[in-house]
């Protein structure tokens, strides 16, 4: 079958403009996009540069978006992207910086941020002296986390990234529970201080798109959850934090549902002018849109009395 390619080109050693190149080259039906490439580039063009490993769908070297969606190359079967037309798009990863062609920065894209959670364990005295046992369901919980193996996949769907290249992302968060959730390990305050830095836990959004994406099953958003409540639970956290948190539950308390023009301005404080400020650009554009009620007038949804009594009897409860 005669598959057309269409392959974003960026050359850095000329004037690094990207391009998109076409080539046609005939497949087997059952073959990948990988075999394609590889086609491509042993006999039409040597100069295309993609990255690919294993060829098993584990190490997520051959990491590309094909048709605008992220696959690894080496199990997209082409027939599954064949359906509408004959024409397959392959781009590299949104936001990244990009090497060559299909090769973008790994380091920048993933490597770097792990680097930055200390990615090994430090043991407690105890620990580092004879057998290291830990309870059965936490070797099992942490196994699972260990089965990650860094495809990158997690961070591709994170609805941060695309905002916030600096936010640690998924698979770095996921890897510190790894630590964080040791028993064996030292410190767990000086790990939850790394992680709960700007661009850390508190950046995330809860999508749960990581958890949609992960071929492995690790849930990386319920890692990410997981060290939020233990940073809350020993006190770590920050002002704007706790602002944002009490502004949530005081807005769906008292009317319902979320007010997000108040979630914004509460969470920035009502003192902040400059943080205000920024936020204007944003206010602007929901606006525009139909997007922003006016905070502090939303109007209460059916049965926001029904909410508020929950809301009240958890604080009962609590005392
Ligand atoms: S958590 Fe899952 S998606 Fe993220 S890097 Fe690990 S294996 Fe890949």
């Amino acid at each position: 079958m005669e598959i057309t390619f269409k392959v974003y080109r960026k050359d850095p050693e000329k004037d690094g403009k990207p391009d998109r190149s076409t080539y046609t080259v005939d497949l087997p039906g059952d073959a990948t996009v990988l075999e394609g490439l590889l086609k491509i580039r042993d006999e039409v063009d040597s100069t295309l540069a993609f990255r690919a490993s294993c060829g098993r769908g584990y190490c997520g070297e051959c990491m590309m978006r094909v048709n605008y969606s992220a696959r690894f190359a080496c199990i997209a079967k082409v027939s599954a992207f064949t359906q509408k037309g004959p024409e397959i798009l392959l781009d590299p990863l949104r936001n990244v910086p990009v090497i060559k062609d299909l090769v973008f920065d790994w380091d920048a894209f993933m490597w770097n941020k792990i680097k930055t959670i200390k990615p090994w364990l430090e043991s407690t005295d105890e620990a580092s002296e004879g057998e290291n046992l830990i309870p059965d369901a936490v070797a099992k919980d942490l196994r699972k986390v260990m089965s990650c193996f860094y495809c990158g996949m997690c961070d591709e769907g994170c609805t941060v990234l695309p905002v916030d290249f600096n936010f640690l992302g998924p698979a770095a968060l996921t890897k510190a529970y790894r630590f964080v959730f040791d028993p064996r390990n030292k410190d767990t305050r000086e790990r939850l201080k790394i992680v709960e830095e700007p661009k850390g836990i508190w950046d995330c959004v809860h999508c749960f798109e990581a958890d949609e994406h992960c071929p492995r099953g690790i849930e990386p958003t319920k890692r990410i959850l997981a060290i939020r409540d233990l940073a809350f639970k020993v006190g770590i956290t920050n002002e704007k934090v706790a602002r944002h948190h009490l502004s949530f539950a005081n807005s769906v308390k008292e009317s319902g549902w979320l007010d997000e023009g108040r979630l914004a301005v509460e969470t920035e404080g009502l003192s902040n002018i400059k943080g205000l400020m920024k936020l204007m650009p944003t206010a602007a554009k929901a606006i525009v849109r139909g997007k922003a009620p006016i905070p502090y007038l939303h109007s209460k949804r059916p049965g926001a009395e029904q909410i508020r009594r929950i809301f009240e009897k958890g604080e009962e409860e609590k005392k």
